[in-house]
């Protein structure tokens, strides 16, 4: 049964323009977006597994900072046992740096202070612990790089008060330190959009730099900064 058309008479005028949508211009915009994140993250697909292998495009570890790091002298030969020893060790290590400062001193060079470096290395371990931990307990082996100045920017961590991000960290590093050596057991490997295959052992040795280089950043920033001034244990 055909339902009858509207009267000419009643059928309201739009005042809105019809406007032909240009699918050719979309489309080369979305080909435009496809090609970049195709170079990016450089996929490939290796015929016999059925699944495709991500080639790594994104300069990481010794790659990037050379080996020894050119700034801070991280070896990067070291096991992933040494490498869980000085994550482990790193809120001793800022806490001793810190003796003695506020924290919040600056360096002309560096967008950070030494509250937002420590808050920086929270963030990283709480990241890649989880990722393990993701690859471990479901099998949810990818994992995205994140930008790290944006999440400074989100959470103000140039704002956080030393003492805060210090508690933090000693909590980060515990639960790294579980997922790392879990991970380490289990032989997981995670696949990261830009850097490839991620081994556990590879994720220990890159968050044990990673935490090494910026106790470096805050020795720079306490050295411009000067003499300690400020000790909570003084009279
Ligand atoms: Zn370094």
């Amino acid at each position: 049964m055909r339902l009858p058309s509207t009267p000419p008479e009643l059928r309201v005028k739009s005042s809105i323009p019809h406007v032909e949508p240009d699918f050719k211009a979309a489309r080369r915009t979305f080909e435009t977006l496809d090609t970049l994140t195709h170079r990016r993250r450089q996929l490939t697909y290796q015929p016999g597994n059925g699944s495709e292998r991500i080639t790594a495009v994104e300069k990481w570890g010794a790659d990037l900072y050379g080996d020894p790091c050119a700034g801070c002298g991280f070896n990067w030969s070291l096991t992933p046992e040494e490498a869980i020893r000085i994550v482990t060790g790193l809120p001793a290590r800022y806490r001793e740096l810190l003796d003695g400062y506020t924290g919040h001193e600056r360096h002309p060079e560096l967008a950070w202070n030494p509250a937002a470096y420590i808050s920086h290395v929270v963030d990283n371990l709480r990241h890649w612990a989880e990722g393990l931990a993701g690859a471990r307990l479901s099998e949810a082996t990818d994992i995205l790089g994140y930008d790290p100045d944006l999440l400074a920017q989100a959470r103000h961590y140039n704002d956080i008060a030393p003492a805060a991000a210090l508690w933090s960290l000693e909590r980060a590093v515990s639960a790294w330190s579980a997922s790392v050596t879990a991970a380490l057991r289990h032989g997981v490997v995670l696949r990261h959009d830009a850097r490839g295959p991620q081994r556990a052992q590879d994720v220990a040795r890159n968050n044990a730099h990673d935490g090494y280089h910026h106790a470096w950043d805050i020795e720079r920033i306490l050295d411009f900064a000067g003499p300690a001034i400020f000790s909570p244990g003084a009279s």
